[in-house]
C-alpha cells in the first residue's frame, strides 16, 4: 500500500464526515489488520475499516483507523485475511429457487436411478394422486449419458404426477400421470413458442416439454403457497448466499409475490441479501398503475428492471443462434417473443421510467433487443436508461460495439465454463471464443456483471472468479481462451459492475467510506492464489450492512 496515497485520501473521508456530528463519527466496529481489496481506484489497498451503523465510516491504514477508536468500539483482528466487498449475484432466482428447495425433490444428482430413488422416497410421504416435483435435473450429468423417460418417471411413482424442471429452467420432464392431468396427449399440437418432444419413430410423447408449452402443467399444478412459505424461502436461501460471500442478488424473474417476500423477510430479520427484484412484464400495467417503478424501495429491498424474454437457454441447447448448433445441423434454437411484441412492452416500461433487463442469449436474441433498445432511445431518449441484455452469451464484434453505443449491460452467466463444460461442445471451440464474453467486453469500456443464473447455474463466487479466469471446466477442457480475465478484473466485475446494474454504484459495490458496508473475509488471498484452485478459497465471514451474516 502506497501510504502517503492513502493518508490523503483518508484525511478527505474525514473532512467529508466533519459534516456529521461527532456523535455520528464514533465506530462502533473496527476491523484491522487485513489485506484489504477495496475495488476503489482512489486506494486500491487498505489494512482496516471502521465501521458505524451500516455504513463505512473509514478506510485506510491500521494507524489512521484505530485512531478513531473509542471505549464503545469494538475490534476485531483480521490476522492479515483477505477482504473483498460483497460480491453482487447481478441475474439470479433466489426467492424461486429459495422455494423450490422448501418443496421440492433436489435432482441435482449424478444417475438417472439415484433420481428414481428420491423421487421414490418423497411420493411414499406424498398422498397419491397429489404432485411430486423436482428441480435442478441436468440431462448432462447422469452417468445413462440420455435424458429421463416417460417410463423412468412412471416406474418411480405410477400413483403421482411426476413434473421435473431441468436446471435450466426451460424445460420439463413429466409422467404418464402429470401428461394427464395437464391434458396433454399424444396429438395435443406445440404451442406457439414451444415444444411438446415425440419419438419420432412412434410419435409417442418422450416426457420432454420445452418453453412456453410448460405453462400447461403450470395451470394443473396448484400454487398453494402460503405467504409464510415466500418468506421461509427467502430465508432459506439467504442462508445459503451468505456461506458463499453474497450480499446482493438480483431477482431476475421475480413477482409482485417475491417483492412481498422480500419484505416480510426483511421484517422478519431473516435476508441476508439485498434484493434488486425484477419485475416479470406479465405484471408491468398493474405495476406502472400502482406507481412503481425501477429504483422504488431501500438498500434491502428494491424494484428492478422490467423482465422481458427474447429466446431460448445455453444450458438447454435452445438459445437462438445465427448459425446451428454444432452436429445439429437445422437447430437454431428458438425465439420465445417476436421484435414487435419485446417493444410494445419495452416502449411501455422506457416511457414509465423503468429499466429493462431483456433474456438474450443467442446472437440473433442479442441483435433483436438491441435493435428494440436503439429504437426506444431514438424515439424517446432518456439520460440514463442502463438497459440490461440478460446473459448477453454469444455476441460478435459489431453487437459489442452496439452494447457499448447503447451503455447497456451484458450479464453473463459466471460459473457456466467451469460447472458446465460438458455442455460447451454443442457450441464449438470456435463459437466459445466468443461466449460469456468478458474480456471483449471490459476491452471495450463495458461493464460487464456476475451472475449465476441459480438454479441454472452455480452461485459460489469463488467458483465464478475460477471459471473467468481460467475458462477450464472441471475436467480441465478449456473453452474460449481469448476471453480470459484477471483475477482483480473478475472481482471487480462481481462487486462495482452489479452495484452499477442496478444504479447503486455510489451506495455499495466498493469498500469506501459513506458506502454500506458489505464485504467478505476470505481465508486465502485469490490474488496470490493459483487460479485453477480458487473455488477452494473458503469463505470466513460474510458482512450485509455492518451485520455479520455469515460466520463460519
Ligand atoms: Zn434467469
Amino acid at each position: 500500500m502506497n501510504s502517503g496515497t492513502s493518508r490523503r485520501e483518508f484525511l478527505g473521508t474525514l473532512t467529508a464526515f466533519s459534516l456529521f456530528p461527532l456523535e455520528q463519527q464514533k465506530p462502533d466496529l473496527i476491523l484491522y489488520n487485513g489485506n484489504i481489496l477495496t475495488v476503489n481506484d482512489r486506494e486500491p489497498r487498505a489494512e482496516a475499516v471502521a465501521i458505524r451503523r451500516d455504513r463505512f465510516l473509514a478506510v485506510g491504514s491500521d494507524a489512521d483507523v484505530l485512531h478513531l477508536s473509542t471505549a464503545g468500539s469494538k475490534k476485531i483482528d483480521l490476522g492479515g485475511k483477505t477482504v473483498t466487498p460483497g460480491f453482487i449475484d447481478a441475474h439470479s432466482h433466489p426467492a424461486e429457487a429459495g422455494l423450490m428447495h422448501l418443496r421440492m425433490v433436489d435432482c441435482d444428482l449424478r444417475s438417472i436411478s439415484a433420481i428414481q430413488a428420491a423421487l421414490r422416497e418423497r411420493a411414499v410421504k406424498t398422498p397419491p394422486g397429489e404432485w411430486v416435483l423436482g428441480f435442478k435435473y441436468d440431462d448432462t450429468k447422469t452417468e445413462e449419458d440420455r435424458p429421463l423417460t416417460v417410463a423412468d418417471l412412471d416406474a418411480a411413482a405410477p400413483d403421482h404426477p411426476v413434473h421435473i424442471e431441468h436446471r435450466g429452467g426451460h424445460t420439463t420432464y413429466s409422467n404418464s400421470l402429470a401428461f394427464r392431468k395437464a391434458g396433454i396427449d399424444e396429438k395435443t399440437p406445440d404451442p406457439p413458442g414451444g415444444k411438446i418432444d415425440r419419438d419420432p419413430a412412434t410419435g409417442k410423447l418422450t416426457g420432454r416439454v420445452a418453453e412456453s408449452a410448460n405453462d400447461l402443467f403450470e395451470n394443473a399444478i396448484p400454487q398453494n403457497f402460503t405467504r409464510d412459505d415466500h418468506r421461509e424461502g427467502v430465508k432459506l436461501i439467504s442462508k445459503m448466499l451468505a456461506r458463499t460471500g453474497i450480499t446482493s442478488a438480483t431477482e431476475a424473474q421475480g413477482t409482485p409475490t417475491d417483492l412481498l417476500a422480500y419484505q416480510d423477510a426483511q421484517e422478519s430479520g431473516d435476508l441476508l441479501y439485498r434484493a434488486y427484484c425484477f419485475i416479470n412484464f406479465h405484471f408491468l400495467d398493474a405495476m406502472i398503475a400502482a406507481g412503481n417503478r425501477t429504483g422504488l424501495g431501500d438498500e434491502w429491498v428494491r424494484v428492478g428492471a422490467v423482465k422481458l424474454v427474447c429466446d431460448g437457454s445455453i444450458s438447454e441447447r435452445t438459445a437462438r443462434l445465427s448459425t446451428p448448433y454444432e452436429g445439429r445441423p437445422n437447430d437454431y434454437g428458438i425465439l420465445v417473443m417476436t421484435e414487435e411484441e419485446l417493444y410494445t412492452h419495452g416502449r411501455k416500461a422506457h416511457l414509465a421510467g423503468w429499466q429493462i433487463g431483456t433474456h438474450a442469449n443467442g446472437d440473433v436474441a442479442i441483435d433483436t433487443t438491441l435493435r428494440v433498445y436503439e429504437r426506444l432511445q431514438k424515439e424517446s431518449p432518456r439520460r440514463d436508461p442502463r438497459f440490461r441484455l440478460e446473459h448477453c452469451t454469444v455476441v460478435s464484434q459489431g453487437l459489442i460495439a452496439r452494447i457499448k453505443a447503447l451503455g447497456a449491460i451484458p450479464t453473463p452467466f459466471s460459473t457456466y465454463v467451469y460447472y458446465h463444460g460438458e455442455k460447451m461442445r454443442y457450441y464449438g471451440a470456435e463459437r466459445l471464443n466468443h461466449m460469456f464474453a468478458l474480456r471483449s467486453f471490459i476491452d471495450a469500456g463495458i461493464r460487464p456483471t456476475q451472475a449465476s443464473d441459480y438454479p441454472p447455474g452455480e452461485f459460489i463466487p469463488m467458483m465464478a472468479l475460477q471459471s473467468e479466469v481460467t475458462r477450464t471446466d472441471t475436467k480441465g477442457n478449456v473453452w474460449g481462451p481469448k476471453q480470459r480475465i484477471t483475477v482483480e478484473e473478475a472481482i471487480r466485475v462481481g462487486t462495482l459492475n452489479g452495484a452499477y446494474a442496478s444504479y447503486e454504484e455510489n451506495l455499495k459495490g466498493s469498500i469506501e467510506a459513506g458506502k454500506l458496508a458489505d464485504l467478505v473475509v476470505l481465508d486465502r488471498d485469490p490474488l496470490k492464489e493459483n487460479p485453477s484452485t480458487l473455488v477452494t478459497i473458503p469463505v470466513e465471514r460474510t458482512m450485509a450492512g455492518g451485520r455479520w451474516t455469515f460466520e463460519s
